[in-house]
């Protein structure tokens, strides 16, 4: 029999439908594939052992033909999504035991469209980090070459996808770990509009940049799985109450109005000369395929990396005061008294990455200091999603590369700026709200790089699309 796990979600959704296959033997492949790799990987915190008893329910509805849209498709869900009863712990030894009494709404959506959940994947330690080195439960490795990271935040997602240990993972995306993490390891990933996707049940980390998406293999799989977490959801305050469209039958159509935006003082200012000229080969294949480009002025977004390393720390600095050793998570042995109990149980609960991202909030909140560095990284925020709103009003979308650089070898970057600038062309669509997407669009040394359209707001279907035309036109993501 042929790797069912070779096949794409397409292509799984036909064959179970048809019943080619059942969703048993489809996660079974999938189940023993982890079993041999992630002891390699470590892409996985935890495994679900009902996913075998979630498939046979899954088979008996496709039997009797009530099923749901992805009826016994085996997923993968970032550590950060809570799913009631079962353990969540945002890659952090303050949550190593958390069992949530509730369910995120991306992990019921999903689970409702009849997905099976395989496990929970390793990520940074409350999704801050680029390279998946601040997670308390290990490193995840990419599955292009061991020796380099596979990014992050969400890094155990992207690695489980390229090594085809489920069919589409979930992610979150507050700077770029979605789409960072997608391009290191070779894959698609998408993070649609802030508020497209609800941030219940998603542990908090930035509230106004968090953002959950997909992974998948292609901007077709992509835009199967994204809609059906999106959706207005009234637990969120801020989702958006707007019907989400068809995002497949958006990717697919045929749409000969692209007019795609190139920052010239982004691109021009891209330190790698073959990263640009990946950008320029790229630029190419969509010009053949009869896209159209314009060079476009983005002022202001040199600014993004400074302006997201004050609003991001401030927002973390109050999402993460909850921990505190009293209500739940990591609570440390004998406190002397209350306040030993919150400071031990702090200090010895959370990484140093975070920790260093409380005390920048906390520094950049507090008063004397809350004018000069929050309320002016908030009045340049708005500057920034102006330009991106200017620029909307002459192309469909903007292109960039996703990341400065391909994946790089564990440990090999001590220097915490230079570890913040990984996101430097990411961040820019969090701080203004705009959906993203990440395709794969060549190797330099056999290491994958991205590509990364940004579109409009609630314009999705438009970067899916343009992704989707892309993919058809090159191999890249088969590869
Ligand atoms: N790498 C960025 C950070 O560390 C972005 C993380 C994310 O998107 N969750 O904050």
């Amino acid at each position: 029999m042929t790797d069912l796990t070779n096949l794409s979600l397409e292509d799984q959704i036909e064959g179970l439908s048809l019943k080619r296959f059942s969703s048993v033997e489809l996660t079974n492949s999938y189940l023993k594939k982890i079993e041999k790799q992630n002891k390699v990987l470590n892409c996985f915190i935890s495994i679900n052992e009902n996913a075998l008893d979630e498939a046979k329910k899954s088979d008996l509805k496709i039997a009797k033909n009530d099923k749901g849209i992805m009826e016994g498709i085996p997923v993968a869900h970032k550590d950060i999504f809570c799913i009631k009863d079962q353990v969540t712990t945002c890659g952090s030894k303050m949550l190593e035991n958390f069992v949530s009494p509730y369910s995120s709404t991306v992990y019921e959506k999903l689970f409702n469209s009849g997905t099976i959940n395989l496990g929970k994947t390793n990520m940074d330690e409350f999704a801050m980090g680029s390279s998946n080195e601040t997670s308390f439960f290990g490193n995840v490795l990419n599955p292009i070459d061991p020796e380099r990271v596979p990014g992050g935040s969400s890094g155990g997602s992207a690695s489980a996808v390229a090594a085809k240990l489920c069919s589409f993972a979930t992610g979150t995306d507050t700077g770029g770990s979605i789409r960072q993490p997608a391009a290191f390891c070779g894959i698609t990933g998408i993070k649609p509009t802030y508020g497209r996707v609800s941030r219940w049940g998603m542990i908090a980390f930035a509230s106004s940049l968090d953002q959950g998406g997909i992974f998948a293999r292609s901007a077709l799989d992509a835009s199967i799985a994204l809609e059906s977490i999106s959706g207005f959801d009234e637990k969120d305050s801020t989702s958006i109450n707007k019907k989400a469209p068809s995002f497949y039958n958006e990717a697919k159509r045929d749409d000969d109005n692209h007019v795609v935006g190139i920052p010239k003082n982004i691109i021009e200012n891209i330190k790698d000369a073959k990263v640009k000229t990946n950008f320029y080969e790229s630029v190419k294949i969509l010009e053949k395929a009869g896209v159209s480009f314009k060079e476009i002025d983005l002022s202001n977004i040199e600014y993004s990396l400074p302006v997201y390393y004050v609003i991001a720390p401030a927002e973390c600095s109050a999402n993460l005061s909850r921990y505190d050793g009293v209500r739940f998570g990591y609570r440390c042995e004998n406190p002397k008294d209350l306040e030993d109990l919150y400071e031990r149980s702090r200090a010895e609960g959370f990484g140093d990455e975070v920790k260093k991202r409380i005390l920048i909030g906390t520094y950049c909140l507090s008063a004397g200091y809350y004018d000069a560095y929050y309320i002016k990284a908030q009045k340049i925020r708005n500057l920034i999603k102006e330009s991106f709103v200017n620029a909307f009003k002459d192309v469909s979308s903007i292109m960039m590369p996703t990341c400065a650089n391909v994946s790089f070898k564990l440990n090999s970057i001590q220097n915490p700026v230079e570890m913040y600038e990984q996101d430097i062309y990411t961040i820019p669509a969090n701080l203004a709200g705009l959906p993203a997407i990440s395709i794969p669009s060549g190797k330099i040394n056999d290491l994958p790089l991205g590509i990364q359209f940004i579109g409009n707001y609630l314009n999705e279907g438009n970067i899916l699309n343009l992704s989707n035309k892309f993919q058809q036109n090159t191999n890249f993501h088969n590869e």
